[in-house]
Order: C-alpha cells, then structure tokens, then sequence
C-alpha cells in the first residue's frame, strides 16, 4: 500500500523510497509509495486504480491534505 495515497496495488506498483536520515546519518529511513508518484492523480480518479480499493469516507481535499503531510514528514527527516 502506498503511504501517501493509501492505494493497494498488490504485488507491484509500489516502491520503497529510502534516504539518509538528517537526524541520524548513520541510518537511513524509508517508506513505501506509488512507484510512479501518480498519487495525487490517482486520488482524484485521473489515472487508473486498482481495483478492489478499500473505501474511505474522506473527500478528495482530505485525501490530498494527507498526502501532502506524509510527503512533508518524510522528506523532513531525509536528503
Ligand atoms: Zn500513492
């Protein structure tokens, strides 16, 4: 599942992004996301999602909100 849009891609189609850790630069930290960073696109239907989705009662604004947040937590703490 991609950490910033919450999309279950199953098997492929997420990648793990990994940096140094600017508090730490003896350990690097990590997180899974769209391979592709279509996230934004994708929350909003404009490319295409896989199917069987879990369904969240947010709206669109929420959802991009979300991802902006943990795009900005991860890359606060990276090079
Ligand atoms: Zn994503």
């Amino acid at each position: 599942m991609c950490n910033l849009c919450k999309t279950i891609h199953g098997n492929q189609g997420v990648r793990l992004f990994v940096a140094e850790d600017t508090r730490n630069p003896n350990r690097k930290i990590g997180n899974d996301f769209c391979e592709d960073l279509l996230c934004s696109l994708r929350i909003r239907r404009l490319v295409a999602v896989p199917p069987n989705q879990m369904s969240e009662t947010i709206g669109i604004e929420e959802k991009a909100v979300r991802i902006i947040e943990e795009a900005e937590r991860f890359f606060d703490h990276c090079y």
